[in-house]
């Protein structure tokens, strides 16, 4: 094998382990996104005030007015 060729596949192997490592972080990225933002939405059915409770409760109270709300289903 020549040096040039040599050469060439050097830059075409780090060019691959690059783009692969650009894809895992994207797959990673991804998959840990939507952990995030596990919190329920509520949306006051009297005041309309948006805001969001722990994934563990059904009926949230909200903090403008005291009115208990149902979670936004999506
Ligand atoms: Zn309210």
């Amino acid at each position: 094998m020549s040096i040039p060729n040599l050469i060439l596949t050097y830059v075409v192997v780090l060019l691959a382990a690059l783009i692969l490592v650009a894809l895992y972080s994207e797959f990673r990225t991804r998959r840990f996104a939507p952990a995030e933002s596990e919190d329920r939405i509520f949306r006051c059915e009297k005041c309309g005030y948006v805001y969001t409770d722990d994934p563990d409760v059904d009926r949230s109270r909200c903090s403008q007015c005291g009115q208990t709300n149902d979670a936004i289903e999506f």
